[in-house]
């Protein structure tokens, strides 16, 4: 049994696939000298059939959700499988060195690996990983090994058990339907674990040691909603863990029976119940879970992985997309958040020792200008075809407010010249995710239309814990009597001023902290889809009477214990 982080939750029993190390097992060999030719061929097909699996995942990806960060993404691994230095050199090395081919190849990627790490630029540094995708792909071809990300088979159901994922390579789980996912780094929140929730499928992070520990095919029961992954159970566990799947089942069944039921408190509360989506095609899941709206768009993952600046046409039809899809209903766009977790390769990725305190997010966005403009010009388009709003990420100073609300003013003040409709009063938001906005919310209150408490960011912060960060991931609390005070004092100092507030931190879908949140006077909650009907679920079966009383005594503690017993206590009423 391997303890981990739980990052989504959920029960899956599933084969263990274990994603590509294979260049870190390669077997070294003599051959004998008449034995070349055939290595080299052997050598030149294994080429030849990465080449055809790019140009069928070329096709694949036309058409597909997000085929432009792809494309891009699969042209750099092109220009890199047709390098005469990968493509060539290896050849000469079996002659030379009398060696197997997986050798030769890991040899020049080793070498290759090691001249990319002198590179001052971290656009070109990263590209070592690039080299070692294509290395690890061609040592799977010449093993006999099919290297595509798999597929869930009819079979039986696959667990992906990798040392990290990127959250760029999470996204590619939209498209390829696995039971579960592990990994040994990583935390709850990061955008990696944000990204599995938003699937829909347990996951469990920060296992430390679980790439090596789990053998390919093994059975595992991938426990997300307590953090456990247990290899090679028993019948008996077995048993135990195909019964507590089958009731979740039958719980999700009846869950969807509140699809139409308005998300109403005992004592006759209105609550707000809104979608986190990374993908327009994630619209799909807000419409079947019966999301009110999108609260949180992450737009910058539609980007994540391109070398190019997205244009405006194309963010365009990204935007207008959701919209289409969601007449009447409110869909909130965040301006890119990019920087931290989420680079963008050539502005994301400048280097700093502190990524998560640096140019992240709206800092990016001030420091490019081009960049921010086309988004927003993209956005205010889309806003003539539904009830859009922009939503301002990682907001701290007033100085950030003004100046992204000037730019908002000019590229409306772009359009009206160029008559492009548009909508000229959409609503502008902020979110709270820095102590700072915080605590000197008066500013915000003033300037902006609606705010959005970003939790996940606002508990590192306020914490000093890196959420991505496995060694850190246990002091990642919630529950800290400073990150309540200060998500209490923001919606109690909005809800003062009438200015709307929601959260849309991963708090928002915690089933055990509802009733805190709505204790606190929240009445709108924006959460990955598949969390909708649960949370509902537990706002129809609430007091707010009840809740306000438990809230305030937890806002008066300072003890952890006594906040956890108190809440658990409210949970049970
Ligand atoms: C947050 O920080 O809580 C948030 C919703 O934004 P993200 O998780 O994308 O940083
Ligand atoms: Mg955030």
């Amino acid at each position: 049994m391997l303890h981990g982080v739980a990052a989504a939750p959920g029960i899956a029993i599933a084969r263990a696939q274990l994603v590509s190390h294979a260049t870190l097992e390669v077997a070294h060999y003599d051959i004998a000298p008449e034995q070349v030719t055939a290595e080299q061929a052997r050598f030149d097909a294994a080429i030849a059939t990465v080449r055809a699996e790019f140009e069928a995942l070329h096709e694949r990806m036309k058409g597909a959700d997000a085929p432009a960060e792809f494309g891009a993404f699969l042209d750099v691994h092109w220009m890199i499988l047709t390098d005469p230095q990968l493509s060539k050199d290896p050849k000469r090395t079996i002659a030379e060195q009398l060696c197997n081919a997986e050798w030769a190849i890991t040899q020049k990627m080793n070498e290759l690996v090691e001249q990319f790490s002198h590179f001052d630029d971290p656009y070109l540094r990263e590209r070592a990983d690039d080299v070692v995708q294509v290395v690890e792909r061609i040592v799977k071809a010449l093993m006999g090994k099919p290297s595509d990300l798999p597929r869930q088979s009819g079979e039986h159901a696959t667990a992906l058990v990798a040392h990290d994922l990127s959250p760029a390579d999470a996204i590619h789980f939209k498209d390829a339907a696995f039971a579960a996912f592990v990994t040994d780094v990583g935390g709850a929140t990061a955008h990696t674990a944000i990204v599995a929730r938003s699937l829909g499928i347990p996951a469990v992070v920060a296992l430390h040691h679980a790439r090596s520990l789990i053998r390919e095919a093994e059975a595992l029961i991938v426990d997300g909603d307590n953090g456990l992954v247990i290899v090679n159970p028993d019948r008996h566990v077995l048993a135990e863990y195909e019964l507590k799947r089958s009731t979740q089942h039958l719980e999700r069944q009846k869950l969807r029976r509140l699809l139409a039921t308005r998300a109403v408190t005992l004592d006759g509360s209105e609550v707000e119940l809104n979608a986190n989506i990374e993908l327009p095609g994630d619209v799909a899941s807000c419409i079947e879970h019966g999301a009110d709206g999108v609260g949180l768009f992450r737009s910058e993952f539609l980007f994540l992985h391109r070398n190019d600046l997205p244009g405006e046409d194309e963010q365009f039809e990204a935007y207008r997309a959701v919209a289409d899809a969601l007449p009447g209903r409110p869909v909130t766009i965040r301006t890119f958040d990019l920087g931290a977790d989420k680079r963008m390769v050539g502005l994301g990725d400048r280097p700093s020792d502190n990524p998560a305190l640096g140019l992240r997010a709206i800092r990016l966005c001030l420091a490019e200008p081009k960049l921010f403009l086309t988004q927003l010009r993209a956005i205010l388009r889309a806003s003539a075809f539904g009830r859009l709003r922009i939503l301002i990420p990682m907001l701290a100073t007033a100085f950030e407010v003004r100046q992204a609300l000037a730019f908002i003013e000019r590229a409306k003040a772009e359009l009206r010249e160029q008559h492009i409709a548009h909508d000229n009063d959409i609503p502008v938001g902020g979110m709270i995710e820095v102590p700072a906005a915080a605590l000197a919310l008066n500013f915000f209150l003033d300037q902006l239309d609606f705010l959005s408490i970003g939790t996940n960011d606002l508990i590192q912060y306020t914490l000093a814990i890196d959420r991505t960060d496995a060694a850190v991931a246990h002091m990642y609390d919630p529950l800290h009597p400073a990150v309540l005070r200060l998500i209490a004092q923001v919606i109690r100092s909005a809800n003062k001023a009438s200015m709307p507030v929601a959260v849309c931190g991963e708090m928002a879908g915690e089933l055990r902290l509802t009733r805190l949140l709505l204790g606190f006077g929240l009445r709108n909650f924006s959460m990955h889809p598949a969390q909708l009907l649960g949370i509902k679920q537990r706002i129809l079966t609430s007091s707010v009477t009840d809740c306000e009383a438990a809230a305030a005594r937890i806002l008066r503690s300072d003890d952890p214990e006594r906040i956890r017993v108190a809440l658990a206590r409210l949970n049970t009423q």
